[in-house]
């Protein structure tokens, strides 16, 4: 497989085509950026270990069932996955109030919710990704019902399969952010990451946090948070 042009260029990613049409090659970037591109940074060494991670749990989740479309990791940051074409939604997940749901309930970051909490996002950065629900998905197209029932499934099913992952590993799973894309023949697969940059981790003792929220949040120690992550993740 041959790297080609390039495709996109994103926030935290370049994607590349390859000579193998069902095939792309993403770059993981050490750019870091937060609140809709209003923050930048970098973090040294973010691409390797996001890139490490992600193929981790990925590889973890497809040996348990949830088609994802990671394939390989033949350089630190080159990831060769599926080609997919993105359903415009983020899904996002919550185990303990944080973040944004934080602050639009009045919740004390860190309250455990008495029930899973599962979003939809339109992903329109012009928009800065606005909250939807099933009506305005249906509304605007974006997902068949019976599509948006299957991410519903698939997210609740990856929380159940991470948490308990990570558990062991002192990580606490507060909440994570999925994407999905479809395959040239209409298959449904977990796309993008799943790294420090989309999941708030907290260590199960002490509710340190290991996860972008130190960067966001200037926190420091944010290098350190991704390497302890890694660390924990490969065991
Ligand atoms: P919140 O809505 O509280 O900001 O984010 C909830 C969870 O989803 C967090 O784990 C956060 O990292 C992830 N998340 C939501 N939207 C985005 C996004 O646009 N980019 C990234 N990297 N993560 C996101």
């Amino acid at each position: 497989m041959t790297k080609g042009e390039r495709l996109y260029e994103g926030k935290a990613k370049i994607v590349y085509i390859t000579d193998d049409p069902d095939l792309l090659l993403i770059h993981f970037k050490d750019d870091a950026t937060a609140f809709n591109g209003q923050k930048k940074g970098t973090i040294s060494d973010k691409g390797v270990l996001n890139a490490r991670i992600s193929a981790a749990l990925f590889r973890y989740l497809a040996e348990h069932g949830v088609a994802n479309h990671f394939v390989d990791l033949p350089s630190e940051r080159e990831m060769v996955a599926r080609r997919l074409s993105i359903v415009p939604l983020e899904v996002v997940v919550r185990n303990v109030a944080a973040g944004s749901l934080a602050k639009r309930l009045g919740l004390a970051e860190g309250t455990r919710l008495a029930r899973t909490v599962l979003e939809f996002y339109y992903k329109r950065d012009d928009l800065g990704d606005p909250l939807v629900n099933e009506y305005h998905i249906r509304a605007l197209d974006l997902a068949t019902p019976e599509e948006v029932a299957q991410l519903a499934a698939t997210s609740l099913r990856v929380n159940d399969l991470l948490a308990a992952h990570l558990k062991p590993r002192r990580l606490e799973l507060i909440d994570f952010k999925l994407e999905f894309g479809r395959t040239r023949d209409g298959q449904i697969l977990l796309g993008d990451e799943i790294s420090p940059d989309t999941c708030r981790f907290w260590d199960t003792e002490t509710g340190e946090r290991l996860d972008k929220d130190r960067f966001r949040r200037d926190l420091g120690g944010v290098e350190e948070a991704y390497q302890e992550v890694w660390r924990r993740i490969a065991g």
